[in-house]
């Protein structure tokens, strides 16, 4: 797909137009502008000519069906995924990338170990979601949620990632409420401050995994620059301008991170009434084991005891390879 010559074709001509023909992409999930027939047969001839509205894809569906991931190929030859979960309560996440691989370099993260090649466009954002509404719309359903927990970290692409949120808000188009919309970030403490002051109702998922600097600084580098002290004030004050309780992402790490003292440093760090704790099952990307079934069940109980919201993320799509810190991995290694 390409639409980055789409205000261009458009310069010039009264504002409706653009809200109509944006209305077909977004609102219709119209495929061929051909089909646009409200739009003068000139106009439609122009956007054909500079626009591209196929989205180049491979496809892969887990047995259940439950999990649909998508290798989509952007204009210049990069890859990318993104990932349909399909709930029993009828919701439909799309888990989204916004870069090309991550900098950020965690240790436990296949994304983290490509190192990051480029941040993606606002349409390339968008060309995700436009996937999976157009998968879904065959049948009559939507995109529910969006959680931004692909390739990469939203904080150093924030201006493209807030201007597909409105995009995905506004009434006018994918008419998506804010609260269906998660940003999840390692810790980038510049992004949750603008965040803060965007008066949207989005939620922030922040990836905690230790709740001491040492463990955390060996998890994942970013804590060299902004340790726990200064994430812990940051997300404070996001609390208290947003009044919206923020999630902790918890990797579960077999003999890392899931101990007593692990849940006792939790209940030290971290008021129950501003976070959640939401346990993740760590899909080995070589350097940990995930922690044992019963294990993660006593650490969930302790949590519990200890008066937080705990909640389990439930594993999509293994056999696709399509779970979290695994996408596009193994394209890159076909590569080589
Ligand atoms: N960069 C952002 C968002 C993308 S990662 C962030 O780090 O928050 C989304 C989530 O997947 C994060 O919580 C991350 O810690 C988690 N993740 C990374 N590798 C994983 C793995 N191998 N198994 C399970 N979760 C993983
Ligand atoms: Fe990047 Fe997030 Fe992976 Fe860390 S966990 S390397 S921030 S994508």
């Amino acid at each position: 797909m390409d639409l980055e010559k789409l205000k261009e074709v458009l310069e010039g001509m009264p504002a409706f137009r653009e809200k109509q023909v944006k209305q077909f992409l977004f609102k219709n999930f119209v495929e061929d502008f051909d089909e646009m027939l409200s739009l003068p047969k000139d106009l439609r001839e122009k956007l054909k000519e500079k626009c591209s509205l196929e989205i180049t894809a491979e496809v892969f569906i887990s047995e259940n069906g439950d999990t649909v991931k998508v290798l989509i190929s952007l204009t210049d030859g990069a890859r990318i995924e993104a990932v349909l979960m399909r709930h029993e309560d009828g919701r439909n996440t799309a888990c989204i990338s916004c870069q090309v691989g991550c900098p950020m370099g965690c240790t436990f993260c296949a994304t983290g170990k490509m190192g990051v090649t480029r941040n993606l466009t606002l349409f390339e954002i968008l060309e995700q979601v436009l996937f999976f509404s157009r998968y879904l719309k065959k049948e009559g359903a939507v995109v529910t949620n969006v959680v931004f927990m692909g390739m990469g970290e939203p904080m150093l692409n924030y201006d493209n990632v807030m201007g597909f949120v409105r995009i995905l808000n506004d009434k006018n188009y994918f008419n998506m409420g804010a609260r269906h919309i998660s940003i999840s970030t390692c810790g980038l403490i510049e992004g949750i401050k603008r965040l803060a002051e965007e008066k949207l109702q989005v939620n922030l998922a922040i990836s905690l995994h230790s709740p001491t600097d040492e463990k955390r600084g060996r998890l994942m580098p970013v804590n060299a620059k902004y340790p726990l002290a200064i994430l812990m004030e940051t997300l404070n004050d996001y609390y208290e301008k947003v009044g919206r309780k923020i999630m902790v992402e918890y990797l579960m790490l077999d003999g890392v991170n899931d101990t007593d003292e692990d849940v006792e440093g939790l209940h030290k760090l971290l008021s129950k009434e501003r976070f959640f704790i939401n346990l993740i099952m760590y899909n080995p990307t070589g350097m940990f084991s995930p922690s044992l079934g019963w294990n993660v069940k006593r650490f969930k109980d302790n949590l519990e005891k200890k008066g937080f919201t705990v909640t389990q993320r439930y594993r999509y799509g293994r056999g696709i390879k399509a779970a979290c810190g695994q996408l596009a991995i193994e394209k890159k290694k076909c590569e080589c």
